[in-house]
């Protein structure tokens, strides 16, 4: 999954941008995922959610034809990303805000950029062109293995070279497992990630259960003594 972050000031049409990315990727046929960063509380206080969250429930969900929950923690934006992709595996996600992060990201405002910028725009821009670039230039989320297996020896030269438009990709991207300790995604280098992948499956199949049913795997472990 690659992500493409907008960042810039206040009311200077990042939620439209976002909007016409979201529309202009579709078209192009990808699955995509928002994720809005917001200092505020998302407003549900109208709804019976919202009201059961005012009496206290801590964690607060609804189901229907669409699911949502409802924390009242704000989770590790790393730990909600790597949820995002094993939920849904969208090919982008596409964020608004996050301005420290060391993802893509286009700017609205001339004066909010970062060396992970691959476009500056204002309210005329070109969304084909800015999609090009999106799909050349943004990369998964880097979690700062350093492993050096795309050529470079640490994941920000490798992002600052993407971001350039060199034609590089980073090989330990998250595809056989992944693992998440204490809220906090533990990078794994494709070698670990086969051996778990293969030894949890090998479990699973002396359970008798048809390898070919399985598309994935979800493992929580818990209260650990
Ligand atoms: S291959 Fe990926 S994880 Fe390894 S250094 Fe390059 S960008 Fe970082």
């Amino acid at each position: 999954m690659k992500i493409i972050s907008v960042i810039g000031k206040k009311d200077t049409g990042k939620t439209t941008l976002v909007r016409k990315i979201i529309e202009g990727l579709r078209s192009r046929g990808y699955k995509v995922a928002g994720l809005k960063h917001a200092h505020v509380y998302f407003d549900f206080r109208d709804k019976d959610t919202g009201k059961y969250r005012e009496s206290g429930a801590e964690i607060v969900a609804g189901l229907g034809k669409e699911t949502f929950i409802l924390l009242d923690k704000e989770l590790k934006p790393e730990y909600l990303i790597y949820l995002i992709s094993f939920i849904q595996n969208p090919d982008f996600l596409v964020i608004e805000g996050f301005k420290t992060w060391k993802f893509a990201n286009i700017s609205t405002s001339p004066e909010v950029k970062n060396k992970f910028t691959i476009a500056t725009v204002d309210e005329n821009f070109e969304i084909e062109e800015l999609l090009d670039l999106i799909e050349e230039r943004s990369y998964g989320l880097l979690l700062n293995l350093n492993c050096g297996k795309c050529g470079f020896d640490t994941c920000e030269e490798f992002a600052i070279a993407k971001i350039k438009g060199e034609d590089v990709e980073c090989k330990s991207q998250p595809k056989d497992a992944m693992l998440i300790v204490d809220d906090v995604p533990v990078p794994l280098n494709p070698f670990v990630q086969k051996i778990i992948a293969s030894t949890i499956t090998g479990m699973i199949k002396s359970l008798k259960m048809e390898k070919s049913k399985i598309n994935n795997i979800k493992l929580f472990i818990k209260n650990l003594e």
